[in-house]
């Protein structure tokens, strides 16, 4: 058998292959550098491609690997979404407002895995400030979907979930505030994981909702989610709601057993009017597990109904008072035909924010304003409590939740983006585990239309083990493992 191409190996595969000097870091490296010139000019899922820097860390990989100094992800080429910041390489988000931002600091995700040995390729497109569910939000280009490309790839994420769909990198790190990572997986047909809020470190993260926003691995396999989420987990001094919680081995967990294992199946998560493709794909993934021996029972969220309102009276109110950083002054863009210093700022703001941006942040002041704070803030914050509430007395009776990831699979570009409100209810099965602050997964879980659609495993907080030995147990009981778009060279 000839053997493969380096871009199309996993991370265990291209680890193993590094070890036994049968691939040398370069020459994986070079390699995706290859694949990623053959497709990114269908798919524009890089905002910038960092060819010389890669190469050089391939290099000191290369020299770790010979000093017996070579850990999981020595040498596996990442992109990073373009929100998450790197030292002296443009961090953008997509949006005209920071176009020519270089930060002086890593964000301490990127130092853990430049720690390890893992090699940044570039970084990734998404939705300007990781708010859109389509990256066509992106002040450059939209991404385009790998399975097709008059499709999206999903979002904010679109251009971590393309990149390792299209087998341009090996992982990718994404944020998700409101299903940022698993939404664009589901669609992608990769693995997408949300870290329990507080697992994985925010600095260096450009904030869009402090209290929902988290980094998590977007993957081929579950196993790779584990890899990467224990080399960029822990508590971080410069991240005050890091959690202190030891981080285990992952991988160790996964041993392919769910025998006991009780599974709940949250009744208000099969709506009606919802697509009956989706609905029998997470049924059929339900009797998957109970033929493995896990124990179905049905749970009720009953206040799932109401996250779709209190995110977008959280995020937007979080967002309108982050992003008032950027005023000209301090850094990013700065309009230089202005008369005075208000003149400057009103410019700024105006000519150096997108419409979505612009749309969450008059949101966001609304919801703030004297007047409409208790009606809008206070109670979002109130029914906040009770969809946690909702997820612990769950959690009291069952170890994990499956669930759809998406309500359909992937859309035609261009089909929502003249109505903001059916653009936000593509997030309507990830949000509640953001406004929980739980971890969830989405796995591939088979094909529809010849489209990917992902499934959703949820847990209590901290239980990433428990979350990550259900997904791939189902993983490893059903062929529906990274699915290889058509996208060719
Ligand atoms: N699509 C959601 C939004 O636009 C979620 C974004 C995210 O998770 N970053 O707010």
């Amino acid at each position: 058998m000839p053997s493969p191409h380096p871009w199309s190996l996993t991370i265990s595969e291209a680890h193993h292959l590094l070890a036994n000097k049968q691939l040398s870091a370069v020459e994986l490296v070079e390699s995706v550098l290859q694949r990623i010139k053959q497709t990114d000019s269908k798919l524009n899922s890089f905002i910038s491609v960092t060819e010389e820097y890669a190469l050089q860390s391939a290099a000191k990989a290369d020299s770790m690997i010979s000093n017996s100094k070579q850990t999981m992800l020595t040498g596996i080429p990442f992109q990073a979404k373009d929100n998450i910041c790197t030292n002296s390489i443009a961090t953008t988000c997509a949006s005209k407002m920071l176009e020519n931002f270089i930060p002086n600091y890593d964000a301490t995700a990127i130092t853990k895995l430049k720690s390890t040995g893992a090699v940044l390729l570039g970084k990734g497109n998404l939705d300007e400030f990781a708010m859109g569910s389509s990256t066509e939000n992106s002040v450059f280009f939209p991404t385009k979907n790998p399975h097709d490309l008059s499709a999206v790839p999903g979002g904010s994420s679109g251009g971590p979930a393309a990149s390792v769909s299209a087998e341009q990198c090996l992982f990718a790190i994404g944020s998700d505030t409101g299903g940022s990572v698993r939404q664009p997986a589901s669609f992608c047909g990769v693995v997408g994981l949300k870290p329990t809020y507080g697992r994985v470190s925010r600095y260096g993260l450009v904030a869009f909702a402090s209290s929902l926003d988290q980094i998590g691995p977007l993957t081929k396999n579950v196993q790779d989610s584990a890899f990467v989420l224990e080399a960029i987990s822990g508590k971080d001094p410069k991240d005050s709601t890091s959690n202190p919680e030891v981080v285990p081995s992952y991988y160790k967990y996964l041993d392919g057993d769910v025998k006991d294992l009780k599974v709940g199946v949250p009744k208000e998560y099969f709506v009606d009017g919802m697509d009956a493709d989706v609905a029998s794909t997470v049924r059929s993934a339900i009797k998957t597990m109970e033929d493995m021996g896990a124990e179905i029972s049905e749970v009720s969220l009953p206040h799932t109904s109401h996250a779709l309102a209190v995110y977008y009276i959280i995020a937007p109110a979080e967002a309108s008072s982050n992003l008032s950083r950027y005023d000209g002054v301090k850094f990013g863009y700065s309009d230089a035909n202005s008369t005075d210093v208000w003149d400057a700022l009103e410019k700024t703001r105006q000519h150096g924010f997108g419409p979505e941006v612009k749309r969450r942040i008059l949101l966001g002041t609304y919801a703030l304003s004297s007047g409409y704070y208790d009606a809008y803030y206070l109670k979002a914050q109130q029914v906040r409590s009770l969809i946690r509430q909702d997820f612990v007395n769950a959690f009291a009776k069952v170890d994990i939740l499956i669930a759809p990831s998406t309500p359909t699979v992937a859309f035609p570009l261009g089909d929502k983006l003249s109505d903001p409100v059916q653009m936000y209810l593509n997030d309507i099965f990830t949000i509640p585990a953001n406004i929980a602050g739980i971890p969830a997964i989405s796995i591939p879980a088979g094909l529809i239309k010849n489209m990917p659609i992902g499934i959703q495993i949820m847990g209590p907080h901290h239980s990433e083990k428990t979350v990550l030995k259900a997904a791939h147990a189902y993983e490893q009981a059903t062929n529906h493992g990274f699915l290889k778009p058509s996208i060719q060279e």
